[in-house]
């Protein structure tokens, strides 16, 4: 049993990565041989992602706020909290709040074999996050 308190700094998505603020809470992390890594992602108010991939996929479950995601090619799905979403692997899409509305969810996934949670690419545009088409 390994009881860690609450108490480490939240950390900050990397400018590269999110569009807008963002604040990340590690939940889990690989080690031993579990692949396992979860967090707790909060969005401010139109923050989201890039766009991206998971090596293994990933699932997000909503615990909070109004939210958006997209795989590509698909419609711009708002998501609620207790609404569990999951990209397949490979599968490029984003996640992020509404424009008015904060959004927290959880994340989990299992990263890949040298460890990568993430491809990441281009940013989402305005034009994307509104749901029109480029
Ligand atoms: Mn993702």
């Amino acid at each position: 049993m390994q009881l860690t308190r609450d108490g480490t700094a939240t950390g900050v998505g990397p400018a590269e990565w999110f569009t807008g603020t963002v604040f990340l809470d590690t939940l889990a992390s690989p080690s031993n041989g579990s692949r396992l890594s979860a967090s707790s992602v909060r969005f401010t108010p139109g923050a989201r992602t890039a766009w991206h991939t998971h090596p293994h996929g990933q699932t997000i479950v909503v615990v909070e706020g109004v939210g958006r995601a997209q795989r590509r090619g698909g419609p711009v799905e708002e998501i609620r909290p207790g609404d569990r979403v999951f990209f397949e692997p490979g599968e490029e899409h984003w996640h992020g709040a509404a424009p008015d509305r904060f959004m927290t969810h959880i994340a989990m996934l299992d990263v890949g074999d040298d460890g990568r949670a993430a491809d990441w690419g281009a940013r989402v545009t305005d034009e994307e996050y509104g749901g029109r088409a480029g």
